[in-house]
């Protein structure tokens, strides 16, 4: 069992007071705290070991690069990848899908297909649509039920040889629920189909099996893992890397350059092309450390309890609907009450001190399949408490009655 108490002390920002009021923070979906280890490990780079990568031969150069690559290292061994030159530093779980769409853009062809579903993050749909302009590949997407879940036997009928790549999210970031990426990955290698996979709600709940789950590519963001803002991985299989082209020029990914040809570095150097944020990269292993040492399975069975206790409670306000009631689901409750614009909820439970996220989530698709203008997000981490979630319900009747 966990010690939250003891958790939520790891937290500084946690102690703070917002608009006079405790911080009640419910947007992890958008980005996690961080503990003061991760903190502390930024502060100390740049206090002690800070120099660049990959290209002196002084001590602290070496001191960086080692840093550096352990941290690869240890992002390998986190999601299982067979090999530390599959797991490439990116910006972000954008640059990583983006980097992938590019890299399709030389094997698309007129008429293939690329599937994404109705669930996705705008930046797994719109790198895709960019992709299929380029390339005039034709873009096809999974639809959703009435309970947010992904209808299967769609995607069934949408697969076909011409699909090329088929990508989805692990995790929606809108509505929580969780997506069978297992049965999506073996049936569309079973028609010859890459598959990646968003994992950017995933990693804060969860430890991914790249290997088990056999996905081709798997992006994710550091910064919703308790790891530095700039920060993500993309994963992927090394004969993909191998035959994708690099996505920027520069330094870092060259062998050799000369004005008549220049040669690409090996994987994983090909794709991180000039300077990258050294410290953020190496911070990132802190994280992962960090959230490994309180264990996983601890963080899902916590969460599991707080999303049902949030779930019920909420269902206790009088027109409140829940979006995304499927049975597989992360700590995410997404909601609106009937005749109040999300908005107006979420600015006055803000003076309450409760941070939610509302809008569309970047997932508008998902507001126009349920015909809402958006909602109010509530995402709860393992540092959460069942009495912030009270906090959250009585503040939430506050806004009902100044409202209605
Ligand atoms: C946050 C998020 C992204 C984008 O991540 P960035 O860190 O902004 O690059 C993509 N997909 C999902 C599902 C997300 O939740």
């Amino acid at each position: 069992m966990l010690d939250i108490q003891k958790i939520r002390a790891d937290f500084p920002i946690l102690t703070q007071k917002v608009n006079g009021k405790p911080l009640v923070y419910f947007d992890n979906g958008a980005t996690s705290q961080k503990p003061q280890i991760v903190i502390d490990a930024e502060v100390k780079y740049y206090q002690e070991i800070n120099a660049n990568i990959h290209r002196g031969v002084h001590t602290l150069s070496q001191l960086a690069t080692d840093a550096y690559e352990i941290s690869r290292g240890k992002v390998k061994d986190h999601i299982n990848a067979k090999f530390a030159h599959e797991v490439l530093f990116t910006s972000g779980t954008t640059f990583g899908i983006n980097l992938v769409a590019n890299g399709f853009a030389s094997i698309l062809k007129p008429g293939d297909e690329v599937i994404v579903s109705s669930l996705e993050h705008h930046s797994n749909i719109v790198p895709w649509q960019m992709l299929c302009e380029k390339t005039g590949a034709i873009l096809k997407v999974i639809p959703i039920n009435e309970n947010g879940e992904l209808i299967i036997e769609a995607f069934d009928a949408l697969l076909s040889e011409k699909t090329k790549i088929v990508t989805v999210n692990h995790i929606s970031n809108a509505l929580g629920i969780i997506n069978p990426i297992k049965y999506i990955i073996d049936k569309a290698h079973a028609v010859g189909a890459a598959v990646l996979i968003d994992g950017a709600q995933a990693v804060p709940h969860l430890k991914p099996d790249v290997q088990e789950l056999d996905c081709d590519f798997y992006a994710f963001s550091g910064h919703k893992m308790c790891g530095p803002t700039g920060t993500g991985i993309l994963y992927g299989k090394e004969e993909w890397l191998n035959k994708l082209p690099p996505y920027q020029g520069g330094g870092e990914m060259i062998k050799e350059v000369t004005f008549e040809k220049t040669t690409y570095a090996d994987l994983p150097h090909k794709f991180e092309a000039g300077t990258p944020n050294i410290a953020g990269g190496i911070v990132l292993g802190t994280a992962v450390d960090y959230l490994n040492n309180i264990g996983f399975e601890n963080i899902q069975h916590y969460e599991n309890e707080l999303l049902e206790y949030a779930t019920k409670r909420l269902l206790e306000i009088e027109g409140l609907k829940i979006y995304g009631t499927g049975k597989n689901k992360a700590s995410v409750v997404s909601f609106n009450i009937d005749g109040i614009h999300p908005y107006d909820i979420g600015s006055i439970i803000d003076k309450l001190g409760i941070a939610v996220r509302t809008g569309h989530h970047c997932a508008q698709p998902i507001m126009n399949f349920f015909c809402i203008p958006g909602t109010i997000r509530a995402s709860f981490s393992f540092y959460n408490t069942k009495e912030e979630i009270d906090q959250m319900v009585e503040a939430v009747k506050k806004a009902q009655t100044m409202l209605s």
